[in-house]
C-alpha cells in the first residue's frame, strides 16, 4: 500500500525524522485557514499517488493565505498522471541550499534491504541512475546485523558530504529511517528531497512510503491511512469481496485459476493481437459465489468488450467449475460475450455441460489459444 506524503511525513515524525509542520485541505479556503495557522510562505502540495507533481504543476509557493488560496483553486482538480487532485498538503515553506537523496528499498536478488544515498537530490533518480551512476551510494543492509553506524558513514563519505554538522544529522536520520522501514514493515521509504537549509538544518521536504499490504494486520493504524477513494469501484469490491484483481489497460476481462495460468492468459492474449483489461485469480476453487464475485468485479470496469474464462482442472474439477460458471449466470446477467477455455480434469463434461445449457453469450472453445483468438475478436 502506497502512502501519501503526508501520510509518509507523519510516519517520519514518528520515526524522528525530520519534517516541516503542515496541515491537510480539500477546499481553497481550507487551504487559506492552514496558510494562516502556519504563518509566512506556505508550500500548497498536491497530495496523489504517483511522483513527478512539482513538474506537473502540483506543487506551488504561497507567499501567504491570500495566495495559499488562489494555488489551492488552481492545483485542486488537476490531473497529475491519471490521478486526480483532491487533497492538499500545506506545509510551511523550506529554504533550501541543497537536496540529496535517501531510500531504503527491499533488494529482492540479494534479500536484505538496501540504502541508496546521493547528494544530487531533488531530481528524477532514475535520471541521475542513468546520467552519473557514480554518484549513487548503494549498501545493504544484513538483516541479522540490522543498521549499524557504519552503514551511515560509508553513504555519507562516499557521496562527499564534508560538513560534520550535517554529517551527524544525515547519520541519525539514516538510522531512523532504515528503523521505520523495518518498524513499519515497509517496502519502500525514499526522502527525494532530503534538504540541508541555509542554516545547515536537514530534513525530509518530500516521502515515498510503501507499506507491505501482507503486513497491514501488525499495524492497524497504517492501513486505517487507505484511501478508499483512491481506488477505483471495482478495485473497492474487489478488496471487500476478497477478489485477486488487477486493472490493466485493455478490453479483454481474465479470469483464471492459478497465477501462472492466469499470466501466461495475459501471453496469450497479448500474442493474438488484444489486450488484457483486467485479470481475476480465482485461485483454486470455482464454486458459484466465487465466481459471481470475480465477474461482478471484472464487469465493473467499463472497459471491459469480452470476458475468457481460462480453467485449468487440475485438483478443482472442470464440471465443478462448468457449474458454478452456470449458476453464476443464472444470479446475474452479463450482457458481455464470455469465452471459456477448459482443460483439465473432467473437462469434457464441464465442456459439455456448458454448451448443454449456456446462454447464447457463452462460447466454449477446447484451446487456450482458440479461446484468446475468441476474445479478441468479440472485443472489436
Ligand atoms: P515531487 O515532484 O512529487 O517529487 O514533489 P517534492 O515534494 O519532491 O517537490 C518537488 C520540488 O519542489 C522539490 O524538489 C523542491 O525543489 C520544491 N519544493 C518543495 N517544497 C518546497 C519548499 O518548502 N520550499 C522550496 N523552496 N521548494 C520546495
Ligand atoms: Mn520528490
Amino acid at each position: 500500500m502506497d502512502l501519501y506524503e503526508y501520510q509518509g511525513k507523519e510516519l517520519f515524525r514518528r520515526a524522528g525524522i525530520p519534517v516541516s509542520e503542515g496541515r491537510l485541505a480539500t477546499t481553497p479556503a481550507e487551504a487559506r485557514a492552514a496558510a494562516e495557522e502556519l504563518g509566512g510562505q506556505v508550500v500548497v502540495k498536491a497530495q496523489v499517488l504517483t511522483g513527478g507533481r512539482g513538474k506537473a504543476g502540483g506543487i506551488k509557493l504561497a507567499e501567504g493565505p491570500d495566495e495559499a488560496e488562489a494555488r489551492a483553486e488552481e492545483i485542486l482538480g488537476l490531473d497529475i498522471s491519471g490521478h486526480v487532485v483532491r487533497k492538499l498538503w500545506i506545509e510551511k515553506a523550506s529554504e533550501i541550499a541543497r537536496e540529496y537523496y535517501l531510500s531504503v528499498t527491499f533488494d529482492r536478488g540479494a534479500k536484505e534491504a538496501l540504502l541508496i544515498f546521493t547528494t544530487q537530490g531533488g531530481v528524477d533518480i532514475e535520471e541521475v541512475a542513468a546520467s552519473s551512476p557514480e554518484a549513487l551510494v548503494r549498501l545493504h543492509v544484513h538483516p541479522f546485523e540490522g543498521f549499524q553506524p557504519f552503514h551511515a558513514r560509508r553513504l555519507i563519505y562516499g557521496a562527499g558530504v564534508a560538513d560534520p554538522d550535517e554529517q551527524k544529522q544525515i547519520a541519525a536520520i539514516v538510522g531512523r529511517l532504515y528503523e521505520a522501514f523495518v518498524g513499519f514493515d515497509a517496502m519502500l521509504c525514499e526522502i527525494n528531497p532530503l534538504i540541508v537549509t541555509p542554516g545547515g538544518e536537514v530534513k525530509a521536504l518530500d516521502s515515498k512510503f510503501t507499506v507491505d499490504d501482507n503486513a497491514l494486520f501488525k499495524h492497524p493504524d497504517v492501513a486505517e491511512m487507505r484511501d478508499p477513494e483512491a481506488y477505483s469501484p471495482e478495485e473497492r469490491l474487489a478488496r471487500e469481496k476478497g477478489v485477486t484483481y488487477v486493472k490493466l489497460d485493455g478490453e479483454v476481462g481474465i479470469l483464471g485459476n492459478g497465477a501462472g495460468l492466469v499470466m501466461s492468459t495475459l501471453d496469450v492474449i497479448a500474442l493474438v493481437g488484444g489486450r488484457p483489461a483486467n485479470f481475476c485469480d480465482l485461485g483454486g476453487g470455482g464454486d458459484a459465489q466465487g465466481v459471481v464475485d470475480a465477474l461482478e468485479v471484472i464487469t465493473g470496469d467499463p472497459q471491459v468488450k469480452s470476458i475468457l474464462f481460462n480453467i485449468f482442472g487440475g485438483i478443482t474439477r472442470c464440471d465443478v467449475v462448468a457449474e458454478g460458471i452456470l449458476q453464476a449466470l443464472e444470479q446475474m446477467t452479463i450482457a458481455h460475450p464470455i469465452v471459456v477455455r477448459l482443460d483439465g480434469t473432467n473437462a469434457e463434461e464441464g465442456r459439455r455441460l456448458l454448451t448443454d445449457t449456456a446462454p447464447p453469450n457463452l462460447y466454449v472453445e477446447p484451446t487456450m489459444l482458440e479461446a484468446a483468438k475468441k476474445a479478441v475478436e468479440l472485443a472489436k
